[in-house]
Protein backbone atom coordinates (compact mmCIF):
# COMPACT_ATOMS: atom_id res chain seq x y z
CA UNK A 1 0.00 0.00 0.00
CA UNK A 2 3.09 2.09 0.77
CA UNK A 3 4.53 1.68 -2.99
CA UNK A 4 3.94 4.16 -5.59
CA UNK A 5 5.34 4.51 -8.87
CA UNK A 6 6.47 8.25 -8.00
CA UNK A 7 6.01 10.18 -5.06
CA UNK A 8 5.63 14.20 -6.02
CA UNK A 9 6.53 16.58 -2.55
CA UNK A 10 4.44 19.55 -3.04
CA UNK A 11 1.03 19.99 -4.26
CA UNK A 12 1.65 23.61 -5.48
CA UNK A 13 0.24 24.55 -9.14
CA UNK A 14 3.61 22.67 -10.58
CA UNK A 15 3.05 19.33 -8.56
CA UNK A 16 -0.05 19.63 -9.24
CA UNK A 17 -0.56 18.89 -12.94
CA UNK A 18 2.86 16.92 -12.44
CA UNK A 19 0.90 14.45 -10.74
CA UNK A 20 -1.91 14.72 -13.21
CA UNK A 21 0.03 14.24 -15.94
CA UNK A 22 1.55 11.39 -14.76
CA UNK A 23 -1.40 9.75 -13.50
CA UNK A 24 -2.72 9.98 -16.82
CA UNK A 25 0.13 7.47 -18.19
CA UNK A 26 -1.08 4.91 -15.69
CA UNK A 27 1.21 5.07 -13.22
CA UNK A 28 0.63 5.11 -9.40
CA UNK A 29 1.00 8.31 -8.13
CA UNK A 30 1.19 9.82 -4.55
CA UNK A 31 1.25 13.40 -3.79
CA UNK A 32 2.78 14.76 -0.05
CA UNK A 33 1.54 18.52 0.53
CA UNK A 34 1.85 20.71 3.80
CA UNK A 35 -1.62 22.81 3.82
CA UNK A 36 -4.65 22.11 1.30
CA UNK A 37 -5.64 25.02 -0.78
CA UNK A 38 -8.69 27.21 0.70
CA UNK A 39 -12.08 26.43 -0.71
CA UNK A 40 -13.92 28.97 -3.58
CA UNK A 41 -16.37 31.26 -2.61
CA UNK A 42 -17.44 33.54 -5.32
CA UNK A 43 -17.63 36.21 -2.24
CA UNK A 44 -13.85 35.97 -1.45
CA UNK A 45 -11.84 38.76 -2.79
CA UNK A 46 -8.99 38.31 -4.80
CA UNK A 47 -5.99 36.64 -3.44
CA UNK A 48 -2.26 38.49 -3.86
CA UNK A 49 -0.75 35.71 -5.25
CA UNK A 50 -2.10 35.89 -9.47
CA UNK A 51 -0.25 34.77 -12.56
CA UNK A 52 -0.17 35.43 -15.77
CA UNK A 53 -0.99 32.40 -18.13
CA UNK A 54 0.25 31.82 -20.87
CA UNK A 55 -1.55 30.04 -24.11
CA UNK A 56 0.46 27.15 -24.08
CA UNK A 57 -0.22 26.64 -20.05
CA UNK A 58 -3.82 27.21 -20.85
CA UNK A 59 -3.49 24.01 -23.16
CA UNK A 60 -2.10 22.34 -20.54
CA UNK A 61 -4.05 22.80 -18.19
CA UNK A 62 -7.28 22.45 -20.49
CA UNK A 63 -6.03 19.04 -21.28
CA UNK A 64 -5.97 18.36 -17.23
CA UNK A 65 -9.71 19.53 -16.64
CA UNK A 66 -8.79 22.12 -14.39
CA UNK A 67 -8.98 25.35 -16.69
CA UNK A 68 -13.03 24.63 -17.14
CA UNK A 69 -13.72 24.60 -13.45
CA UNK A 70 -11.05 28.08 -13.15
CA UNK A 71 -13.13 29.24 -16.19
CA UNK A 72 -16.32 28.84 -14.07
CA UNK A 73 -14.75 30.22 -11.10
CA UNK A 74 -12.81 33.90 -12.26
CA UNK A 75 -10.07 34.86 -14.41
CA UNK A 76 -9.12 37.91 -16.53
CA UNK A 77 -8.38 37.28 -20.09
CA UNK A 78 -6.34 40.04 -21.64
CA UNK A 79 -5.79 40.83 -25.99
CA UNK A 80 -3.18 43.06 -25.73
CA UNK A 81 0.31 43.83 -23.75
CA UNK A 82 1.72 47.58 -23.76
CA UNK A 83 5.13 47.99 -23.15
CA UNK A 84 7.00 51.38 -22.65
CA UNK A 85 9.46 53.63 -20.59
CA UNK A 86 9.44 57.24 -22.33
CA UNK A 87 5.69 57.54 -24.07
CA UNK A 88 6.78 57.94 -27.26
CA UNK A 89 8.07 54.18 -27.28
CA UNK A 90 5.14 53.14 -26.37
CA UNK A 91 4.73 49.39 -27.74
CA UNK A 92 1.69 47.58 -27.64
CA UNK A 93 1.43 43.75 -28.32
CA UNK A 94 -2.01 42.39 -29.81
CA UNK A 95 -3.46 39.23 -29.95
CA UNK A 96 -5.03 39.58 -33.68
CA UNK A 97 -1.18 40.27 -34.33
CA UNK A 98 -0.63 36.21 -33.99
CA UNK A 99 -4.09 35.44 -35.08
CA UNK A 100 -4.79 34.52 -31.55
CA UNK A 101 -8.40 35.95 -29.57
CA UNK A 102 -6.15 36.51 -26.47
CA UNK A 103 -3.03 36.20 -25.10
CA UNK A 104 -3.62 34.99 -21.84
CA UNK A 105 -5.34 35.52 -18.25
CA UNK A 106 -4.87 36.51 -15.19
CA UNK A 107 -5.95 34.10 -12.64
CA UNK A 108 -5.01 33.56 -8.72
CA UNK A 109 -2.60 30.94 -8.14
CA UNK A 110 -4.88 29.23 -5.68
CA UNK A 111 -7.48 28.70 -7.63
CA UNK A 112 -5.25 27.35 -10.29
CA UNK A 113 -4.49 25.03 -7.25
CA UNK A 114 -7.68 24.40 -6.36
CA UNK A 115 -9.02 23.51 -9.68
CA UNK A 116 -5.95 20.75 -10.01
CA UNK A 117 -6.59 19.72 -6.71
CA UNK A 118 -10.49 18.59 -7.41
CA UNK A 119 -8.72 16.53 -10.30
CA UNK A 120 -6.12 14.76 -7.86
CA UNK A 121 -9.08 13.81 -5.03
CA UNK A 122 -10.77 12.55 -7.87
CA UNK A 123 -7.83 10.27 -9.80
CA UNK A 124 -8.14 6.35 -8.80
CA UNK A 125 -4.07 6.39 -9.44
CA UNK A 126 -3.56 9.63 -7.34
CA UNK A 127 -3.28 9.47 -2.92
CA UNK A 128 -2.88 12.79 -1.77
CA UNK A 129 -0.96 12.73 1.49
CA UNK A 130 -2.05 16.14 3.21
CA UNK A 131 -1.39 17.71 5.55
CA UNK A 132 2.05 15.94 5.53
CA UNK A 133 5.90 16.84 5.43
CA UNK A 134 9.21 15.14 4.11
CA UNK A 135 11.34 14.27 6.44
CA UNK A 136 14.00 12.71 4.86
CA UNK A 137 15.04 10.18 1.82
CA UNK A 138 17.17 7.60 0.73
CA UNK A 139 18.12 6.07 -2.61
CA UNK A 140 19.18 2.83 -3.44
CA UNK A 141 19.25 1.41 -7.16
CA UNK A 142 15.84 0.58 -7.53
CA UNK A 143 13.86 2.72 -5.07
CA UNK A 144 13.89 5.56 -2.60
CA UNK A 145 12.32 5.05 0.48
CA UNK A 146 10.64 8.56 1.75
CA UNK A 147 9.99 9.02 5.06
CA UNK A 148 7.37 11.89 6.10
CA UNK A 149 5.92 13.46 9.72
CA UNK A 150 3.81 10.74 9.79
CA UNK A 151 4.43 7.91 7.80
CA UNK A 152 7.05 6.13 5.31
CA UNK A 153 6.38 5.19 1.67
CA UNK A 154 8.40 4.21 -1.08
CA UNK A 155 8.44 4.69 -5.29
CA UNK A 156 10.55 4.37 -7.98
CA UNK A 157 11.38 8.10 -8.02
CA UNK A 158 10.24 11.58 -6.27
CA UNK A 159 9.87 14.42 -8.12
CA UNK A 160 10.61 17.39 -5.60
CA UNK A 161 7.89 20.29 -6.77
CA UNK A 162 8.60 21.94 -3.57
CA UNK A 163 9.15 25.45 -4.60
CA UNK A 164 12.07 27.82 -4.01
CA UNK A 165 13.41 26.67 -1.06
CA UNK A 166 13.03 23.08 -2.14
CA UNK A 167 13.84 20.51 0.87
CA UNK A 168 14.35 17.43 -2.04
CA UNK A 169 17.05 19.58 -3.59
CA UNK A 170 18.46 19.88 -0.52
CA UNK A 171 18.43 16.33 0.42
CA UNK A 172 19.59 15.28 -3.13
CA UNK A 173 22.59 17.19 -2.23
CA UNK A 174 21.52 19.66 -5.92
CA UNK A 175 23.81 22.39 -5.56
CA UNK A 176 22.31 25.71 -7.22
CA UNK A 177 23.55 29.32 -8.61
CA UNK A 178 21.73 32.32 -8.12
CA UNK A 179 21.26 35.48 -5.82
CA UNK A 180 18.66 37.90 -4.20
CA UNK A 181 18.16 40.92 -6.60
CA UNK A 182 18.69 44.36 -5.10
CA UNK A 183 14.52 45.14 -5.87
CA UNK A 184 11.75 43.42 -4.34
CA UNK A 185 8.19 43.72 -5.31
CA UNK A 186 5.14 44.43 -4.12
CA UNK A 187 1.72 43.18 -4.81
CA UNK A 188 -1.44 45.61 -4.37
CA UNK A 189 -5.02 45.04 -5.26
CA UNK A 190 -6.97 47.85 -5.88
CA UNK A 191 -10.41 48.76 -7.51
CA UNK A 192 -10.21 50.69 -10.64
CA UNK A 193 -12.48 53.56 -11.80
CA UNK A 194 -11.82 53.04 -15.44
CA UNK A 195 -12.49 49.39 -17.09
CA UNK A 196 -9.52 48.20 -18.70
CA UNK A 197 -9.71 44.41 -18.95
CA UNK A 198 -8.36 43.59 -22.26
CA UNK A 199 -5.06 45.06 -21.42
CA UNK A 200 -2.03 44.28 -19.28
CA UNK A 201 0.37 46.80 -19.39
CA UNK A 202 4.03 47.46 -17.79
CA UNK A 203 6.41 50.95 -17.74
CA UNK A 204 9.67 50.73 -17.33
CA UNK A 205 11.83 53.01 -15.14
CA UNK A 206 15.50 52.69 -13.44
CA UNK A 207 14.45 51.89 -10.34
CA UNK A 208 11.92 48.75 -11.97
CA UNK A 209 9.18 48.43 -13.48
CA UNK A 210 5.42 49.13 -12.85
CA UNK A 211 2.97 46.88 -13.68
CA UNK A 212 -0.75 46.33 -13.86
CA UNK A 213 -2.58 42.99 -14.75
CA UNK A 214 -6.59 43.19 -14.98
CA UNK A 215 -8.52 41.16 -12.38
CA UNK A 216 -12.59 40.24 -13.50
CA UNK A 217 -14.67 43.47 -13.29
CA UNK A 218 -13.02 46.56 -12.34
CA UNK A 219 -10.15 45.26 -10.40
CA UNK A 220 -6.81 45.04 -11.01
CA UNK A 221 -3.58 43.71 -9.35
CA UNK A 222 -0.29 46.31 -9.75
CA UNK A 223 3.10 45.02 -9.21
CA UNK A 224 5.36 47.61 -8.17
CA UNK A 225 9.34 46.89 -7.93
CA UNK A 226 11.52 49.22 -6.11
CA UNK A 227 14.88 48.35 -4.18
CA UNK A 228 14.17 46.56 -0.73
CA UNK A 229 14.36 50.01 1.66
CA UNK A 230 11.17 51.58 -0.73
CA UNK A 231 9.26 48.92 -0.87
CA UNK A 232 9.20 48.70 3.11
CA UNK A 233 8.34 51.98 3.42
CA UNK A 234 5.76 51.89 1.22
CA UNK A 235 4.32 48.64 2.77
CA UNK A 236 4.25 50.52 6.31
CA UNK A 237 2.01 53.07 4.41
CA UNK A 238 -2.36 53.08 5.34
CA UNK A 239 -4.46 52.07 2.64
CA UNK A 240 -5.22 55.62 2.27
CA UNK A 241 -1.80 57.03 2.03
CA UNK A 242 -0.50 54.04 -0.37
CA UNK A 243 -3.18 55.21 -2.90
CA UNK A 244 -1.78 58.69 -3.15
CA UNK A 245 1.81 57.12 -3.46
CA UNK A 246 -0.16 55.21 -6.22
CA UNK A 247 -1.33 58.01 -8.13
CA UNK A 248 1.81 60.37 -7.60
CA UNK A 249 4.27 57.32 -9.46
CA UNK A 250 1.78 54.95 -11.44
CA UNK A 251 1.06 56.14 -15.28
CA UNK A 252 -1.77 58.21 -15.57
CA UNK A 253 -3.88 55.87 -17.98
CA UNK A 254 -4.34 53.99 -14.76
CA UNK A 255 -6.78 56.23 -13.60
CA UNK A 256 -8.29 56.53 -9.69
CA UNK A 257 -7.94 53.90 -7.51
CA UNK A 258 -8.33 52.04 -4.28
CA UNK A 259 -6.02 49.88 -2.57
CA UNK A 260 -7.79 47.04 -1.20
CA UNK A 261 -5.04 44.80 0.29
CA UNK A 262 -1.13 44.80 -0.24
CA UNK A 263 1.91 42.41 0.51
CA UNK A 264 5.65 42.73 -0.57
CA UNK A 265 7.99 39.92 -1.61
CA UNK A 266 11.66 39.43 -2.27
CA UNK A 267 13.09 38.73 -5.43
CA UNK A 268 15.63 35.50 -6.18
CA UNK A 269 17.17 34.14 -8.83
CA UNK A 270 18.16 30.21 -8.35
CA UNK A 271 19.11 27.63 -10.89
CA UNK A 272 19.82 24.19 -9.73
CA UNK A 273 22.82 22.80 -10.93
CA UNK A 274 20.92 19.44 -11.97
CA UNK A 275 17.13 18.46 -12.59
CA UNK A 276 18.10 15.09 -12.14
CA UNK A 277 20.07 12.84 -9.86
CA UNK A 278 19.94 9.11 -9.99
CA UNK A 279 15.83 8.81 -9.36
CA UNK A 280 15.21 12.68 -7.66
CA UNK A 281 13.70 15.44 -10.49
CA UNK A 282 13.24 18.66 -9.74
CA UNK A 283 10.42 20.53 -11.27
CA UNK A 284 8.94 24.35 -11.04
CA UNK A 285 10.13 26.44 -8.70
CA UNK A 286 12.55 24.01 -6.67
CA UNK A 287 14.55 23.69 -10.32
CA UNK A 288 14.39 27.24 -11.32
CA UNK A 289 13.00 30.76 -9.45
CA UNK A 290 13.11 33.33 -12.31
CA UNK A 291 12.62 37.49 -11.58
CA UNK A 292 8.62 37.75 -11.83
CA UNK A 293 8.87 40.63 -13.96
CA UNK A 294 7.86 39.28 -17.21
CA UNK A 295 5.20 36.81 -15.22
CA UNK A 296 7.29 33.52 -16.76
CA UNK A 297 7.70 31.69 -13.60
CA UNK A 298 4.82 29.27 -13.34
CA UNK A 299 4.91 29.31 -17.31
CA UNK A 300 8.13 27.51 -16.72
CA UNK A 301 7.02 24.98 -14.37
CA UNK A 302 4.08 24.41 -17.02
CA UNK A 303 6.52 23.62 -19.74
CA UNK A 304 8.49 21.32 -17.27
CA UNK A 305 5.59 19.10 -16.39
CA UNK A 306 4.64 18.57 -20.01
CA UNK A 307 8.42 17.59 -20.74
CA UNK A 308 8.31 15.19 -18.18
CA UNK A 309 5.32 13.37 -19.22
CA UNK A 310 6.64 13.57 -22.96
CA UNK A 311 9.78 11.75 -21.73
CA UNK A 312 8.27 9.28 -19.73
CA UNK A 313 5.50 8.82 -22.16
CA UNK A 314 7.85 7.84 -24.90
CA UNK A 315 10.15 5.46 -22.79
CA UNK A 316 6.73 3.76 -21.95
CA UNK A 317 5.95 3.55 -25.32
CA UNK A 318 9.42 2.40 -26.46
CA UNK A 319 9.35 -0.24 -24.08
CA UNK A 320 12.59 1.44 -22.21
CA UNK A 321 12.02 1.26 -18.15
CA UNK A 322 11.10 4.63 -17.75
CA UNK A 323 12.47 5.12 -14.24
CA UNK A 324 16.00 4.27 -15.02
CA UNK A 325 18.44 7.81 -14.58
CA UNK A 326 19.15 7.54 -18.34
CA UNK A 327 15.46 8.31 -19.29
CA UNK A 328 14.93 10.64 -16.83
CA UNK A 329 18.08 12.47 -17.75
CA UNK A 330 16.27 13.15 -21.29
CA UNK A 331 13.77 15.60 -18.78
CA UNK A 332 16.82 17.72 -17.92
CA UNK A 333 18.08 17.85 -21.19
CA UNK A 334 14.77 18.92 -22.57
CA UNK A 335 14.43 22.05 -20.14
CA UNK A 336 17.55 23.24 -18.23
CA UNK A 337 18.86 25.44 -21.34
CA UNK A 338 15.50 26.50 -22.13
CA UNK A 339 14.91 28.01 -18.86
CA UNK A 340 18.17 29.03 -18.24
CA UNK A 341 17.86 31.04 -21.81
CA UNK A 342 14.48 32.88 -19.74
CA UNK A 343 16.44 33.61 -17.20
CA UNK A 344 19.15 35.01 -18.93
CA UNK A 345 16.84 37.14 -21.20
CA UNK A 346 15.24 38.64 -17.83
CA UNK A 347 18.47 39.62 -16.35
CA UNK A 348 19.65 41.24 -19.64
CA UNK A 349 16.25 43.52 -19.58
CA UNK A 350 16.23 43.59 -15.93
CA UNK A 351 20.05 45.30 -16.05
CA UNK A 352 19.48 47.04 -19.52
CA UNK A 353 16.92 48.90 -17.51
CA UNK A 354 18.66 49.85 -14.29
CA UNK A 355 20.89 51.64 -16.15
CA UNK A 356 20.46 55.55 -15.26
CA UNK A 357 22.57 56.78 -17.98
CA UNK A 358 21.01 58.92 -20.46
CA UNK A 359 22.05 57.33 -23.43
CA UNK A 360 20.97 53.82 -21.96
CA UNK A 361 17.64 55.38 -22.16
CA UNK A 362 17.51 56.56 -25.95
CA UNK A 363 19.36 53.27 -26.65
CA UNK A 364 16.84 51.04 -25.10
CA UNK A 365 13.51 53.41 -25.88
CA UNK A 366 15.22 54.17 -30.04
CA UNK A 367 14.86 49.53 -29.40
CA UNK A 368 11.55 49.42 -28.39
CA UNK A 369 10.32 52.11 -31.27
CA UNK A 370 12.38 49.92 -33.75
CA UNK A 371 10.72 46.62 -32.27
CA UNK A 372 7.18 48.68 -33.49
CA UNK A 373 8.56 48.99 -37.11
CA UNK A 374 9.51 45.45 -37.38
CA UNK A 375 6.12 43.39 -37.51
CA UNK A 376 8.56 39.92 -37.75
CA UNK A 377 10.39 40.43 -34.41
CA UNK A 378 7.53 41.88 -32.82
CA UNK A 379 5.12 38.43 -33.35
CA UNK A 380 7.84 36.35 -32.84
CA UNK A 381 9.20 37.67 -29.67
CA UNK A 382 4.88 37.74 -28.54
CA UNK A 383 4.68 34.14 -29.56
CA UNK A 384 7.17 33.21 -27.67
CA UNK A 385 6.31 34.80 -24.27
CA UNK A 386 3.15 33.02 -24.92
CA UNK A 387 4.56 29.86 -24.97
CA UNK A 388 4.25 29.18 -28.26
C1 LIG B 1 5.95 38.77 -6.90
C2 LIG B 1 5.80 37.55 -7.77
C3 LIG B 1 4.97 37.61 -8.90
C4 LIG B 1 4.86 36.50 -9.76
N1 LIG B 1 4.08 36.58 -10.89
C5 LIG B 1 4.05 35.54 -11.77
C6 LIG B 1 3.28 35.60 -13.01
O1 LIG B 1 2.63 36.60 -13.32
N2 LIG B 1 3.31 34.52 -13.85
C7 LIG B 1 4.03 33.40 -13.55
O2 LIG B 1 4.05 32.46 -14.36
N3 LIG B 1 4.73 33.30 -12.39
C8 LIG B 1 4.76 34.34 -11.50
N4 LIG B 1 5.48 34.23 -10.35
C9 LIG B 1 6.17 32.97 -10.05
C10 LIG B 1 5.20 31.89 -9.56
O3 LIG B 1 4.47 32.36 -8.44
C11 LIG B 1 6.01 30.63 -9.20
O4 LIG B 1 6.79 30.27 -10.31
C12 LIG B 1 5.06 29.48 -8.85
O5 LIG B 1 4.31 29.76 -7.70
C13 LIG B 1 5.86 28.20 -8.63
O6 LIG B 1 4.98 27.12 -8.42
P1 LIG B 1 5.50 25.77 -7.78
O7 LIG B 1 4.31 24.88 -7.73
O8 LIG B 1 6.74 25.32 -8.49
O9 LIG B 1 5.99 26.16 -6.32
P2 LIG B 1 5.16 26.72 -5.08
O10 LIG B 1 4.02 27.55 -5.53
O11 LIG B 1 6.16 27.36 -4.17
O12 LIG B 1 4.57 25.39 -4.40
C14 LIG B 1 5.36 24.53 -3.61
C15 LIG B 1 4.42 23.67 -2.74
O13 LIG B 1 5.20 22.74 -2.01
C16 LIG B 1 4.74 22.69 -0.65
N5 LIG B 1 5.89 22.27 0.17
C17 LIG B 1 7.06 22.90 0.32
N6 LIG B 1 7.88 22.19 1.11
C18 LIG B 1 7.22 21.08 1.48
C19 LIG B 1 7.54 19.95 2.31
N7 LIG B 1 8.75 19.85 2.91
N8 LIG B 1 6.62 18.98 2.48
C20 LIG B 1 5.39 19.08 1.88
N9 LIG B 1 5.03 20.12 1.08
C21 LIG B 1 5.94 21.11 0.88
C22 LIG B 1 4.25 24.10 -0.37
O14 LIG B 1 3.31 24.12 0.70
C23 LIG B 1 3.63 24.49 -1.71
O15 LIG B 1 2.28 24.16 -1.81
C24 LIG B 1 5.59 35.31 -9.46
C25 LIG B 1 6.39 35.25 -8.30
C26 LIG B 1 6.50 36.36 -7.47
C27 LIG B 1 7.40 36.27 -6.24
Amino acid sequence: MNQFDCVVVGGGMVGAASALSLAELGLKIAVVEKSAPKDFTPVQAFDLRVSAISLASEHLLKQLGGWQQIQQWRMCPYKRLGVWEAEQSYTEFDAADIKQTHLGHIIENRLIQLSLWQKLQQHSNITLLCPETLISIEQNSSNVAITLSKQSINAKIVIGADGANSLVRKLAHIGTTGWDYAQSAMLINVKTEKAQQDITWQQFYPSGPLAMLPMPGNFASLVWYHDKDEIKRLSALSPHQLTEAIAKNFPARLGKVEVINQAAFPLTRRHANQYHKNQILLIGDAAHTINPMAGQGVNLGFKDVKALQHVIAKAIGNGETWHEPKVLSRYQQQRRTDNLLMMTTMDALYLSFGHVSPLAKLARNAGLMMVNKLPKVKNKALAYACGL
